[in-house]
């Protein structure tokens, strides 16, 4: 089953697509993690484009996340379904996704909007600091480390990502407003969308998005 996790930076994406990744026992693709390894290992011209829109805030251009994102979900652990993270993020690349999986006679089944505002993504992902070791997440008010900004298993000094910056973060902010939301209605008027209060304790919006998605594939 392919399920698209919706919603701004910092809306818990990653998170609840780990945990439903584990339970429907299909990959978690972040489209995020993949551009920033592909930065980190392959230092050519596209990483260096990659770069600096990740650096600034700004979308990826259309033609070169598609093609990343497809060539990941061509391989073989994603030919029963995958929950996607950070992608589709414009009308370009859902519509591209579609075509995608239909030559595989495949379909997005259920698109999951988190729903969090603004001023809680903001304090949210400028107060995210994660141990560039073990890439393990605190948060500097809500998951604090046990000793002053170290990994509590590395015990290396945690950084924060460039793009959490508040001037970056309010740029992904706009990015998200002006070119992501649109796909709201996209996949409302398809009906497999389903909108998740985002601001909640992190087991009861997962228990939420596993309610909806068991609810959705029921055999009518
Ligand atoms: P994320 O980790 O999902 O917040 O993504 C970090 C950054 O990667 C974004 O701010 C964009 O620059 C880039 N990015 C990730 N996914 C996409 C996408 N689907 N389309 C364009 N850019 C993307």
């Amino acid at each position: 089953m392919f399920i698209i996790m919706l919603g701004p930076p910092g809306a818990g994406k990653g998170t609840q697509a780990r945990n439903i990744s584990k339970k429907l026992n299909i990959p978690h693709i972040a489209s995020g993690d993949i551009l920033r390894e592909r930065v980190r290992i392959t230092d050519d011209e596209l990483s260096k484009k990659i770069r600096e829109h990740m650096l600034r805030g700004e979308l990826v251009p259309d033609d070169i996340v598609i093609k990343i994102i497809h060539d990941r979900l061509s391989q073989n652990d994603c030919e029963h379904g995958a929950v996607l993270d950070g992608y589709p993020r414009t009308l370009a690349q859902a519509k591209a996704l579609d075509a995608f999986l239909e030559s595989k006679n495949k379909r997005v089944e259920i698109v999951i909007n988190l729903d969090v505002p603004d001023d809680e993504v903001i304090k949210r992902l400028t107060y995210r600091r994660l141990c560039p070791k073990c890439n393990r997440i605190y948060h500097l008010l809500f998951n604090p480390p046990k000793n002053n900004e170290l990994c509590d298993i590395c015990n290396v000094k945690l950084i924060q990502r460039i793009d959490d910056r508040e001037d970056i973060v309010k740029k992904r902010l706009e990015e998200y407003r002006n070119r992501t939301s649109s796909l709201i209605n996209y996949y409302a008027e398809k009906h497999i969308l389903y909108i998740v209060n985002g601001v909640n304790d992190i087991n009861r919006i997962f228990n939420n998005i596993i309610f909806l998605i068991e609810e959705a594939i029921k055999p009518v």
